[in-house]
């Protein structure tokens, strides 16, 4: 199968427990994520009374305005991240800073039947399409033959699952970089917003961008006072891009 878009589903978010003790004078609506990030920031100052009266998405602007992007350390978001490319995976966990990831292991799992991420590039003309196939499938044939023989080779391994680890992770090799993967990402908002800042933008390389742009709509429906300074617009090269209007908070 060839894959032309990412599906991104959002696994976990912050659950947040307000101490009985110490109570907050809400305004407006909010998540438990955004609402765990005002409450320690409203912790520095013991300002839970609320004085200038703001809703939490004011105060939250206000955070990242000041630059005070430290308590939005403290709401993790964790996203499966499907129908990427292995070269896409290699550039997003780059982002080292409040990040954790977890991803499918081509040693253990089987790539006879992978499928491959159309570079978005080369969707939409044919024959580039047509020509980029032909090298992908011929990469796949040659995956499954060297398992295969890598499997007979090594038939003196009593231990069958040491023995198909040692199959797969040498045919690995063969094997694209457009070859789709699976991995969860958790990022607290910091994080995520420093990462997508970086790969939203129009010098991002276009598959992480597309992920890039997904997942801002993503978090920004889950979490707007997080995210809503992301500004999507159409680039000059006729892609979606995205601003930012607070840089790296
Ligand atoms: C358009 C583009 C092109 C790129 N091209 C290349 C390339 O050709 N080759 C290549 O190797 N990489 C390339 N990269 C990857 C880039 O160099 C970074 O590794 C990646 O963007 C992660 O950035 P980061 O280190 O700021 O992120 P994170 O690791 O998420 O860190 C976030 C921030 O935390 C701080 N921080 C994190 N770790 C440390 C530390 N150890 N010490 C001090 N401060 C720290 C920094 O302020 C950092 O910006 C490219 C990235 C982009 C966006």
């Amino acid at each position: 199968m060839y894959i032309t878009t990412p599906t991104l589903t959002l696994l976990a978010r912050p659950s947040f427990s307000e101490p009985s003790h110490l109570p907050v004078d809400w305004i407006g609506e909010s998540s438990d994520g955004e609402r765990l990030a005002e409450f320690a920031g409203r912790l520095c100052y013991m300002s839970q009374r609320n004085p200038a009266r703001r809703q939490t998405r004011d105060y939250l602007e206000n955070i990242k305005r000041q630059g005070h992007g430290s308590v939005l350390e403290h709401a993790n978001y964790s996203v499966l991240i499907e129908g990427v490319s292995r070269s896409l995976t290699h550039e997003l966990i780059r982002h080292r800073a409040g990040w954790a990831y977890s991803q499918l292991s081509q040693r253990y799992v089987d790539e006879s039947q992978a499928h491959y991420v159309v570079p978005p590039a080369v969707i939409g003309d044919p024959a580039l399409e047509g020509a980029w196939r032909v090298q992908v499938d011929e990469a796949q044939r040659a995956y499954v033959a060297m398992v295969e023989q890598l499997m007979q080779r090594y038939s003196w391994v009593a231990d069958k699952v040491h023995r198909r680890k040692m199959a797969r992770e040498a045919a690995r090799s063969v094997l694209p970089n457009a070859t789709e993967t699976k991995i969860v990402a958790t990022g607290n908002a910091r994080a995520w917003r420093t990462m997508l800042e970086l790969r939203s933008s129009e010098s991002a390389e276009l598959e992480i961008r597309r992920f890039a742009l997904a997942a801002i709509r993503l978090l920004q429906a889950e979490a707007p006072a997080f995210f809503s300074d992301f500004e999507i617009y159409e680039a000059e090269d006729r892609r979606e891009a995205a601003r930012i209007g607070f840089h790296k908070v």
